[in-house]
């Protein structure tokens, strides 16, 4: 795999080969980046590279930091942005790098097509779980009495 084109987010400098961690994960370190064992902290560039974990990384930038951001999946399969300079030292259980955190809610499309209930818009949701539903535009919730407001049509999609 060429990982010489692997440049660093923070520092444009090229990433160095990828190395392996005594508890078996694989990370790419910036080339202007060290990671001093006696001082236990990152000298210079602090940019690291995870190579096996599940994250996609994204076009956004971080809002705290500018390093791109990162979509992860819980294994109770919320879905999560957060900062790829985020990381977590085993060592001295702290997490490391930038501590921004996006969690994703639900996502509403819109729809072309029409509610058969009162023929207002329909839209298509699709939750943090991975459940897609249409409904109806109008739906809503009422927090003050707990109860759903507007029309009540739903179709889900999964099977
Ligand atoms: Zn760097
Ligand atoms: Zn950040
Ligand atoms: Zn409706």
């Amino acid at each position: 795999m060429p990982s010489t084109q692997d440049l660093c987010p923070l520092c444009n400098s090229p990433l160095k080969e990828p190395e392996e961690t005594k508890t078996g994960k694989k990370l790419q370190r910036c080339s202007k980046g060290e990671w001093d064992a006696n001082a236990r902290q990152a000298v210079g560039c602090t940019y690291v590279k995870w190579l096996n974990s599940p994250a996609e990384t994204l076009k956004e930038m971080c809002p705290t930091c500018g390093a791109p951001l990162v979509l992860q999946t819980t294994r109770s399969g919320k879905k999560m942005k957060k900062c790829s300079t985020a990381g977590w030292d085993r060592e001295n259980r702290v997490a490391t790098g930038c501590p921004y955190v996006e969690w994703l809610g639900n996502t509403v499309e819109e729809l072309n097509e029409t509610c058969p209930l009162c023929d207002n818009k329909l839209v298509k949701v699709t939750t943090t779980s991975g459940k897609k539903m249409k409904k109806c535009s109008t739906a809503g919730w009422n927090a003050e009495f707990r109860e759903p407001t507007g029309c009540t049509y739903i179709e889900w999609l999964n099977s």
